[in-house]
C-alpha cells in the first residue's frame, strides 16, 4: 500500500525524513493541503502566499523528475488527508513535525485516526531535546546555544531516497486555481526580481553564501552590502534544512562562520521558546507590557496615522523608511534594519509590538510564527529574555554607524541626490523632494517612552 507524505513547511526532497520513511514502506504520494481555517488568525500572509506558489511549483517539478506527482487539496487538512488515505488505500501518513499550535492540534487529531508517523527535520535539534542540568528547558539564548553546540551536529543530511510511484494517482487541484499570487494590482514585481523559490534555488543561494561566510562577521550589520545569506525564506519553507546548512559550512573556522552558526541557532532557540509557550507571539510575556500606556491605533487618530506612516515608509527617518519600503517591495528586510524599524514603532511611536508583528506576518516572505514573535518581543523587551525596553535605539546614529547611505539611496529615491553626510538626517527642506518630515523628534520620543515605561512599572 502507498504512504502519504503530508507536506507543510518542508518542501524539499533531500534531507526529508518523512520522504525517507515513506519510501522505505511503499509507493509515495506527496500531498500539500491549503488549509486557511486551521491557523485562524494566523493564516498565511500575502507575501508568504506568493512564496508558497513558487515553492509548490518548483517542488511539483522536482517530484516529477522522480516519477511522482504533487497532489494539491484545499480545505481542512485532517479531513483532506483522511479522505486521501481512504481513496488511495494508503497504509498511513509520514510528515515532518511542526510546532505552531494549530499544527500540533492537527497532528494530534490526525494521529488518532490513522497511522501518522512524525519525524524531526526542520531544526538542528528537536525542540525540547536541549535542557538544563536539571532537565528544564532554557529560556535564555546564550546558555541554550552553548548546550546545543555541545550536541551538534546530531546527524548528517539524508540523501534523496529511491522512491516508487503508486499505480494510480488521486485527483489534484491545479495550483493556479488557488490564486496565491496577487491579481490586480500586481504588487509582486519586486518579489520576482529578488527571489527564486524552490529547493534548487535554495542550494544555489547556500553555495553562494558559503563562499562569503568569512566576511559575515564584518558585513552582516551593513544593510548597504549583501553580507547575509538571504536563506531565511528558503529555511522558513523548508526548501533547505538547517542540518544541510550546518553541513555545508563544515570545516569552516573563523568568526564569520561561527557567528553565522550562532544565527542559525537563534532559529532553533525561537522554536524552543514556542515549544514552551505556544501562544508567545500573541501577547507580552512580561505583565508590565500588558498594562502599558501604548498609543492605540484603534482608538487614536494620530496613533493610526503613525502606524500607517511606519507601514508605508514615511516616518521621516530615512533608515526606518528604507527598511519598510524594502519590506513592501521585496518581502524581506535586512536584520539590522528590522531591529531599528521595530524599535522605532515600539519606542518612538509607542505602539504595541503586536501591530508590528502583524504587519511583518503579512509582508515577509520569511514570516515565521516563532522567529517573528520571539524577535518582536526581544526588541520590545517584553519577552522571556532580557528587558531591553529602556535601551532605546537612536535610528540616526545607527544609520551612520552601519553605513546605510547606499541602502537609503536605493529604497528612498527622493533622497538619492544627497551626500552621505546628509542622507541619514536630511535637514534641508529644499532638497527633500517630497520626503516627509519626522513624525516625532528623537529626544521627545525617547522621553515619552521612558516615562510610559516608568508609569507602567508603577
Ligand atoms: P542570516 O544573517 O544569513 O542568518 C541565517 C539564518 O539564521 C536566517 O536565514 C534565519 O533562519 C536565522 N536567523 C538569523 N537571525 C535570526 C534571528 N534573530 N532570529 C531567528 N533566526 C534568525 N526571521 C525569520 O526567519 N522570520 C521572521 O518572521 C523574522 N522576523 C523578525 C522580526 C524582527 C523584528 C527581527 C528583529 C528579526 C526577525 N527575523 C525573522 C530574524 C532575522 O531578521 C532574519 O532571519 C534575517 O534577517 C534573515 O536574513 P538572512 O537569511 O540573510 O539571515
Amino acid at each position: 500500500a502507498p504512504r502519504i507524505v503530508w507536506l507543510r513547511r518542508d518542501l524539499r526532497l533531500a534531507d526529508q525524513p518523512a520522504f525517507c520513511s515513506a519510501a522505505a514502506q511503499g509507493p509515495v504520494i506527496p500531498v500539500y493541503v491549503l488549509d486557511d481555517a486551521r491557523a485562524g488568525e494566523r493564516q498565511l500572509g500575502g507575501a508568504a502566499r506568493w512564496w508558497l506558489h513558487g515553492s509548490l511549483k518548483a517542488f511539483g517539478r522536482e517530484v516529477e523528475r522522480h516519477g511522482l506527482r504533487l497532489i494539491l487539496r484545499r480545505g481542512d487538512c485532517v479531513k483532506q488527508i483522511l479522505d486521501l488515505v481512504t481513496e488511495t488505500g494508503a497504509s498511513g501518513v509520514d510528515a515532518i513535525r511542526h510546532y505552531e499550535p494549530w499544527w500540533r492540534e492537527a497532528e494530534e487529531e490526525l494521529g488518532r485516526q490513522t497511522d501518522l508517523q512524525l519525524h524531526d527535520g526542520n531544526y538542528l535539534a528537536p525542540p525540547g531535546l536541549v535542557t538544563t542540568g536539571t532537565g528544564s528547558p532554557f529560556k535564555i539564548y546564550t546558555p541554550f546555544a552553548r548546550a546545543l553546540l555541545r550536541l551538534l551536529p546530531l546527524r548528517d543530511p539524508l540523501p534523496v531516497p529511491a522512491i516508487t510511484a503508486p499505480e494510480a494517482w488521486p485527483g489534484s487541484d491545479s495550483l493556479v486555481s488557488w490564486d496565491l499570487r496577487p491579481g490586480n494590482p500586481d504588487w509582486a514585481a519586486g518579489f520576482r526580481d529578488a527571489w527564486e523559490p524552490g529547493e534548487e534555488a535554495a542550494h544555489a543561494q547556500l553555495d553562494d553564501f558559503v563562499e562569503r561566510a568569512d566576511a559575515y562577521e564584518e558585513e552582516r550589520n551593513r544593510p548597504s552590502v549583501d553580507g547575509t545569506s538571504r536563506l531565511s525564506p528558503h529555511l522558513q519553507w523548508g526548501e533547505i534544512s538547517p542540518t544541510q546548512v550546518w553541513h555545508a559550512l563544515d570545516g569552516q573556522r573563523g568568526t564569520g562562520a561561527d557567528t553565522f552558526r550562532g544565527e542559525v541557532i537563534w532559529r532553533d532557540y525561537a522554536q524552543n521558546v514556542i515549544h514552551q509557550f505556544p501562544r508567545y507571539p500573541e501577547s507580552s510575556y512580561r505583565d508590565v507590557f500588558e498594562r502599558f500606556g501604548w498609543r492605540d491605533p484603534q482608538k487614536s487618530e494620530s496613533a493610526a496615522a503613525d502606524l500607517r506612516a511606519w507601514q508605508r515608509g514615511r516616518t521621516g527617518y530615512p533608515i526606518v523608511d528604507a527598511g519598510m519600503r524594502q519590506l513592501w517591495t521585496t518581502g524581506w528586510m535586512h536584520n539590522r534594519v528590522r531591529m531599528i524599524a521595530a524599535s522605532f514603532l515600539i519606542k518612538h511611536l509607542l505602539i504595541d509590538w503586536r501591530h508590528g508583528e502583524r504587519w511583518f506576518w503579512d509582508t515577509l516572505v520569511d514570516a515565521d510564527y516563532a522567529n517573528n514573535g520571539v524577535n518582536w518581543q526581544w526588541v520590545s523587551g517584553s519577552g522571556v529574555d532580557s528587558n531591553m525596553f529602556p535601551r532605546i535605539m537612536a535610528p540616526l546614529s545607527q544609520s551612520e554607524k552601519f553605513d546605510a547611505a547606499a541602502y537609503i539611496r536605493e529604497w528612498v529615491p527622493e533622497l538619492a541626490g544627497l551626500e552621505d553626510a546628509e542622507i541619514h538626517d536630511p535637514a534641508d527642506s529644499r532638497r527633500r523632494n517630497g520626503y516627509p518630515v519626522k513624525r516625532i523628534d528623537h529626544k521627545a520620543a525617547r522621553e515619552r517612552a521612558l516615562s510610559a515605561y516608568r508609569a507602567a512599572k508603577g
